[in-house]
């Protein structure tokens, strides 16, 4: 392991998210969709050159998370790729967005050493006092990062070879076999990585993990095909059911992405359904009918409910512009519980995930 990425491995850290719980103003689906940013998909999305490069490359990791009770059965290590061809407009994760490694400024820790703008080769840590990084300058060579004693620059997105990231994985096999436990690849989104995958699964599956994935559900078949007789479980997303709607809040219409859902359900492959719920803009009660008549169509009788969390707001500001804040409060509990009841009008039953 070379001194950089011993470096850069060392500013890793668990993330214990305090979620805060308010209660949402009422939002009317119409008003928010006037306001809302329309979000523009990235050069990286799926079918640009970089999805459908073979990539022999390593993978960008934003996050190894370890001993996570919440990313499928048992005890498992999520591990958070970087890159994602949506821009859903309440991403809590917008530094996991870009597919290439980027820099985040914590200006809250900055005591002002300026040990960074001394090592910098590119000039790009700007001001004085209240100093910052000029983003069209940075190159995210990493530098500063290690200059820094005050943990106030990130590398985002630590290059690993496979070989790594499984010895890592591996740490805690005794707890997966314990727990029923396992690996999860999460992100951004996971199939941004796909050649990445395809040389990563079968070194795990040949340690007889547990494998599952989550995904956003756009990505092409093409890269999904080779990676399915590993996968145990795939946790996929349907955030809107009018394509002009999916368009508007995440980029992309959602064709690929509903018949991506039923390929994965023809494979045979168990599959499991996530809505992130979005109060004012994905909760009415027609996206509610036609997201019960797409699982019903496909089989299914049951659908996980994510509560929307404005945490990675919070984030936007640390990294190169990349999505405006949506400016509401989190999604409650109580909230949640009515979408659940909705459903099961409609025939789903629920799985809370607060
Ligand atoms: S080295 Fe760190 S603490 Fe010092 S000025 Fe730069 S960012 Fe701030
Ligand atoms: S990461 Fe960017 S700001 Fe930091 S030293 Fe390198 S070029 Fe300069």
């Amino acid at each position: 392991m070379s001194v950089r990425e011993r470096s850069i491995r060392a500013q890793f850290r668990v993330v214990y998210a305090s979620k805060r719980r308010l209660k949402p103003p009422p939002l009317l689906a119409s008003n928010m969709a006037m306001s809302l940013p329309r979000a523009t998909l990235p050069d990286d999305a799926a079918g640009s050159p970089a999805m459908t490069a073979a990539g022999t490359g390593d993978a960008a990791i934003v996050d190894i998370q370890r001993f996570s009770l919440h990313d499928g059965p048992g005890i498992r290590t999520t591990i958070f790729l970087k890159g994602c061809a949506l821009r859903c407009a309440w991403c809590q994760n917008p530094e996991s967005l870009r597919i290439k490694p980027e820099m985040a400024f914590y200006s809250e820790r900055c005591r002002n050493t300026m040990r960074c703008a001394a090592v910098c080769p590119e000039d790009a840590i700007v001001g004085e006092a209240d100093h910052r990084i000029d983003f069209s300058k940075c190159t995210a060579c990493g530098l500063c990062a290690e200059a820094c004693d005050h943990d106030a620059i990130r590398l985002i997105g630590m290059p690993l070879v496979e070989e790594t990231l499984v010895a890592e994985i591996l740490k805690d096999r005794d707890f997966f076999i314990d727990s029923g436990g396992g690996v999860t690849l999460s992100g951004g989104e996971p199939m941004m990585q796909a050649a990445y995958l395809q040389r990563l699964l079968p070194r795990l599956k040949a340690h007889d993990l547990h494998i599952a994935m989550q995904t956003g559900g756009l990505f092409n078949w093409t890269h999904m095909e080779p990676l399915l007789p590993y996968l145990n479980l795939i946790y996929f997303d349907l955030k809107h059911m009018d394509s002009e709607a999916h368009k508007r809040l995440t980029g992309a219409g959602n064709e690929q992405i509903l018949e991506n859902f039923s390929r994965i359900v023809k494979s045979g492959v168990r599959v499991e359904a996530r809505m992130p719920v979005v109060p004012g803009l994905n909760d009415d009660a027609e996206n509610i009918r036609a997201t019960a008549r797409f699982l019903e169509s496909q089989g299914h009788t049951a659908l996980h409910c994510l509560a929307y969390h404005n945490l990675g707001e919070a984030k936007i500001p640390r990294i190169a512009p990349i999505l405006a804040p949506l400016g509401m409060p989190s999604l409650d509990l109580s909230a949640l519980h009515d979408m659940a009841h909705r459903f099961k009008e409609e025939g789903i039953d629920v799985i809370i995930c607060d």
